[in-house]
C-alpha cells in the first residue's frame, strides 16, 4: 500500500487532515503551535483501495513561528525531507486563511526538485470562499498543479484530494473477500 505524507507549517491542521483521512481520532489536535508530537501513521481504506498516510508532525516544543523562524524553517523542511524519502506522494498541508508564507514557498521549492507525486491540499476553506479565505488562485504560485480546497474539520474537499491522490498513483482496488 503506498503511503501518503502529509508535510506543512505547525498548525495549518494536518493531524486533523490526518485524523479526517485515518477516519478515527488517533493523532493529537493542539492549538497551540510548536507542540512536540510523533509521527502517525494510519493503514487506511479509501474508495476500497488500500493506502497508508503519515502526519509529519513532530515539532519541538515551545518554537512558536513568530519566536524562532529559523528553527521553524528548518524543522519543517526536515520534515519535508522525511516525507520525500519515505512516501509515494506528499500533500503540501497550507492554511488558506493565512495565505501563503515564506515556509510554504520553501518547502514547496523542496518538494518540487525531490520530483514525488505532490498535491497541495488548501486548508480552512470551510464556507467556499469568504472573505477569510485566500483566492484559491493564490496558491497556483507553489507550481503544484491542482489545488485542493478543503475543510478538514467540516470534511469538505477531502473526498476529492484522495480520489486524485489513489487515480494519480493507480492504487489497485482491493478484492472483495
Ligand atoms: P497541525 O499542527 O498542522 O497538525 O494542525 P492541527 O490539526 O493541530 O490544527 C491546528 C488548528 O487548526 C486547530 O485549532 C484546528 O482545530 C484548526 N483547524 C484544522 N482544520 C481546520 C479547518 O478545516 N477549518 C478551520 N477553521 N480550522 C481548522
Amino acid at each position: 500500500r503506498p503511503l501518503i505524507a502529509l508535510v506543512g507549517r505547525p498548525n495549518v491542521g494536518k493531524s486533523t487532515l490526518f485524523n479526517r483521512i485515518a477516519g478515527r481520532r488517533m493523532a493529537i489536535v493542539e492549538d497551540e503551535p510548536g507542540v512536540t508530537r510523533d509521527r502517525n501513521y494510519a493503514d487506511c481504506e479509501w474508495d476500497h483501495r488500500a493506502i497508508s498516510v503519515v502526519d509529519t508532525g513532530g515539532f519541538e516544543p515551545g518554537a512558536p513561528a513568530e519566536h524562532a523562524p529559523d528553527r521553524l524553517m528548518r524543522q519543517v523542511r526536515e520534515q519535508a525531507q522525511l516525507a520525500v524519502d519515505e512516501a509515494a506522494a506528499v500533500v503540501l498541508v497550507v492554511d488558506g486563511r493565512a495565505g501563503l508564507t515564506e515556509v510554504d514557498r520553501s518547502v514547496a521549492g523542496l518538494l518540487r526538485r525531490a520530483g514525488k507525486r505532490l498535491f497541495v491540499a488548501v486548508n480552512k476553506m470551510d464556507s467556499g470562499g469568504t472573505e477569510a479565505e485566500a483566492p484559491l488562485s493564490d496558491f497556483y504560485e507553489l507550481g503544484f498543479g491542482e489545488v485542493f480546497p478543503v475543510s478538514a474539520e467540516h470534511d469538505r474537499g477531502v473526498g476529492e484530494l484522495l480520489d486524485a491522490i489513489v487515480a494519480e498513483l493507480q492504487v489497485p482496488r482491493t478484492p472483495a473477500p
